[in-house]
């Protein structure tokens, strides 16, 4: 067959695929899963893939655009990823584009709107670039991006710039701006070998004859294998040892002559350029491939039961307690599938996490391994994403929710680290997908299994455990035998009354904390809450300063010295006098981790404090250095947001506090206290992993609420219990499926009666299990008002007609004149 058009979709939220027609000249060139650019609405340009090839013009009125070029040869979506696309992009009811576009790297989905550097390093070949090329890169910035768009504007160009832009971006003079730039450290790096034609001396020999009248190249290949460590003269030796012959481009380049050179060699057949991943631990080249562990004896036997489990289940869950060396079987079953000539996926819930988890696994799996996540500078990622379509694909890849977006040719094992974190669940923007379940629907379409593991399981996953949907192993002890950490709770009511706290900290608390630092130990505190103080307030009449763009507070930060938005991240000027009596003492109420920190450093002047929030770890560095110099001792005080609860192994800590229960445990969220229970449960776990009993002090002013007493005794049996009665009682997952719906506008009245419209479309499908609309706690949010409604979706109905109902309803309501600029968002499965 020979194609006249194709279907296209675009990263774009729109209807559907699109048609294109397909010149001749390109009809040889395109696939299913091959990037063109086509132009959409009037000079936009932007990379869509290619879904489908029609032998026939599909019928229709209106005149086909033509596809306007073929990106690359190869593909670059498979079609297991095109299927997940579509079914997400069905089950989370938003745009296949939408979901494309939180798929693609930024530099594989180049469109109009791709703001672009130009790379000040790059040294241009005369013979790649033309006098339109030099034009085109004067006119970008290596500071600054400006789109795509901006640059045909500047360049008076009536053509898409896209193809000589990536024709560019090949040759590494254009990157694609990163907002975040600096201080990352490459995911690869490039590196040449030897070609295997040269390997014997004799031929070597030869080679060098030949560059008899190149004395640069003959530097250049002689500066190489002094580095690959190849004296002259010697035997035959074995090319394809990538780890032995491997130098960095690097270290052989450092101006442009040595660029040159390097190229005339690679070019010439004599050096061969590849990608390697160099760990990104300070100064640690990548470590060798290291010795398997031993598996304890109850370690081995949960290896050996989720073998068993996955022969007749795709699923299984592994609920092992905090330190029973989870990871370790993990790196078991990865080894073992990887034996196989399968590919593993290891997910982790936050980028927090990676730092730790790639240096155990890299000892083991040296450059078998591929880490991806959103910290990367996006070329990086674009190459990881290339290279896994390859022969030289990872086997293993480590990281975020998004890297269930990658090309996988033969997965077969997927692992859910943490399966219960929250930040599994992407909130914000399309598609709002939980990781967790789109991996178990990713393994299906390879047929792989899905390895769940946590200490504190989601009611969701447990329930399907105990049902016998997945198997179920557990791991009850502590690698080592140590013991789980001993829970104190200090009942915050009581020691107020007895005005025993004047700090944040119990007495209990600093106690402890004072002896763990005398006896060299280390001690993590949390609070769930960043900045200074979530609350300003003039003393005289009460005011507290606003969002103006959204219904919140605003939260002080010290180090900004400026009122910050949690919910939009504007920021304001602290007011010198209150706007509404003119009154001039602020104080500040509560405390966020920046006031506690400070407060830490008042009261054991001995710590020595780290802080490990969103405010410490904006880029990935600096994360890196909270965490290694915790785990080297440097630091031994850690105060932090939940991102201290997540899976950190530190063997010095002794002691924990959890300075404030009840903020989590009074969230207006029906899972409130389930993630209370795991936060609580899971940052006690990082007291005492080594040697020796942790200790944890709990602080909170609800000490009869019986989660306080389930985490005190470890009963996540208790918890979950109770959790599951209740949510069968009022309704709520796992006893049937939630859509959250978030109506939208500028105009208060416009949403509110846009919200109650919708709602009357709907009643009477859903009757009593449509809730709302209400007008939600945080009823504005960046400059738009919200109204809520919530549906509970029975497991008896269609889940596809339940979407067509909610779909239908929607387009009636935007299509009334008042109602067109509305939004409707759909959260499945909040
Ligand atoms: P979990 O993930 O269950 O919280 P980890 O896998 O982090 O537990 O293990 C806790 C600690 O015990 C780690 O420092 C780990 O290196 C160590 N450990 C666990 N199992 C083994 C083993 N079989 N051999 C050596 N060390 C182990
Ligand atoms: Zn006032
Ligand atoms: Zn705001």
């Amino acid at each position: 067959m020979i194609p006249v058009c194709v279907t296209v979709m675009l990263p774009l939220a729109v209807g559907s695929d699109y048609t294109y027609t397909l010149p001749p000249a390109l009809a040889d060139k395109v696939q299913v899963g091959s990037r063109v650019v086509v132009q959409f609405g009037p000079r936009r340009y932007y990379t869509g893939i290619v879904t489908a090839l029609l032998d026939q013009a599909p019928q229709s009125d209106r005149q086909l655009k033509a596809v306007t070029d073929v990106v690359g040869t190869a593909p670059i979506a498979l079609p297991a990823q095109l299927k997940l696309w579509w079914w997400m992009s069905s089950y989370y009811m938003c745009h296949p584009g939408e979901v494309m576009k939180a798929a693609l790297p930024t530099g594989l989905k180049l469109e109009s709107e791709t703001r672009l550097t130009r790379d000040e390093h790059f040294a241009p070949d005369e013979t790649d670039i033309t006098a339109a090329d030099r034009t085109l890169l004067a006119a970008l910035d290596p500071a600054k991006g400006i789109t795509l768009q901006q640059l045909e504007k500047k360049l008076e160009t009536r053509q898409s710039l896209l193809a000589p832009v990536r024709r560019l971006m090949r040759l590494g003079a254009v990157k694609v701006y990163e907002s975040l730039a600096g201080g990352f450290k490459p995911l690869s790096e490039t590196c040449v070998r030897l070609a295997p034609a040269y390997a014997d001396a004799e031929a070597l020999n030869a080679l060098f004859d030949t560059l008899r009248r190149s004395p640069a190249q003959t530097a250049l290949l002689t500066r190489y294998l002094d580095l690959a460590g190849v004296a002259e003269n010697e035997e035959p030796f074995d090319t394809t040892d990538e780890t032995a012959l491997g130098v960095t481009r690097r270290a052989l380049c450092h101006d442009n002559r040595t660029q040159a050179a390097l190229k005339a060699l690679i070019d010439r057949g004599a050096l061969i350029s590849y990608a390697r991943t160099v760990s990104r631990l300070d100064g640690q080249e990548q470590a060798e491939e290291g010795e398997m562990p031993t598996l304890s004896p109850a370690q081995q036997t949960a290896y050996d039961s989720i073998v068993q489990a996955f022969a007749s289940k795709p699923v299984c869950l592994l609920h092992g307690v905090t330190a029973s060396g989870k990871t370790e079987v993990y790196i078991r079953l990865i080894e073992h599938v990887l034996s196989r000539g399968r590919q593993v996926l290891y997910l982790v819930p936050e980028i927090a996490l990676t730092t730790q988890i790639t240096e155990r696994l890299a000892r083991i799996f040296g450059g078998r391994m591929g880490v991806y996540h959103s910290k990367f500078p996006d070329a990086e990622r674009a190459e990881l994403w290339q290279r896994q379509l390859t022969d030289e694909a990872f086997p293993l890849i480590l990281g975020v929710r998004s890297s269930l977006f990658l090309p996988f040719r033969n997965l077969g094992l997927v692992i859910v680290d943490e399966e219960h974190d929250a930040s599994y669940k992407q909130a914000d923007p399309a598609p709002r997908y939980q990781a967790r379940d789109m991996a178990i629907v990713l393994a299906q379409q390879y047929g792989a299994r899905v390895l769940l593991g946590t200490a504190t399981p989601s009611i969701e996953t447990y329930r399907h455990a105990l049902a016998g949907k997945y198997g179920l192993v557990c791991l009850s002890e502590r690698y080592g035998g140590v013991e789980l950490p001993r829970i104190e709770v200090a009942d915050v009511k009581e020691l107020r009354r007895k005005r025993l706290m004047s700090t944040p900290f119990s007495p209990r608390l600093i106690e402890a904390v004072r002896e763990a630092l005398a006896q060299g130990r280390q001690a993590i505190l949390f609070q769930n809450r960043r900045g200074w103080s979530p609350v300003l307030e003039c003393q005289a009449c009460g005011w507290v300063p606003r969002c103006g763009k959204c219904d919140v507070s605003l939260t002080y930060h010290q180090s900004q010295g400026r009122l910050v938005c949690h919910y939009c991240g504007s920021t304001y000027d602290v007011p010198r006098v209150c706007p509404a009596c003119g009154g001039t003492h602020l104080r500040d109420m509560g405390y966020g981790t920046e006031k506690i920190e400070s407060e830490a450093r008042r009261i054991f002047p001995e710590a020595r404090t780290a802080r490990l929030d969103l405010d410490t770890t904006r880029s990935r560095t600096a994360y890196e250095k909270v965490i290694h110099s915790f785990a080297e001792g440097e630091t031994n005080l850690l105060i932090g947001t939940q991102m201290v609860t997540k899976g950190l192994d530190f063997g010095g800590v002794t002691v924990v506090g959890i300075l404030s229960a009840d903020q989590m445990l009074n969230l207006p969220d029906f899972r409130a206290t389930e993630r209370a229970f795991q936060m609580m449960s899971q940052v006690a776990g990082r007291a005492g992993r080594r040697d020796g009993q942790g200790l944890v002090v709990l602080q909170t002013r609800q000490a009869e609420l019986p989660a306080i007493a389930q985490v005190v005794q470890g009963d996540y049996e208790a918890m979950y219990r109770e959790q599951l009665a209740e949510r069968e009682a009022f309704g709520f997952p796992p006893a049937c499926r939630l859509i959250a719906i978030t109506v939208k506008h500028r105009d208060e009245q416009v949403v509110a009666h846009a919200a109650e419209a919708l709602a009357q479309l709907l009643r009477p499908h859903f009757g009593t299990h449509l809730l709302g609309p209400d007008r939600p706690l945080i009823s504005r949010l960046q400059l738009l008002y919200l109204r809520k409604l919530l549906l509970k979706v029975d497991h008896t109905l269609s889940p596809a007609g339940v979407r067509r109902t909610l779909l239908s309803a929607r387009d009636i309501v935007l299509a009334q004149a008042p109602y067109r600029s509305v939004q409707v968002v759909w959260d499945v499965d909040p």
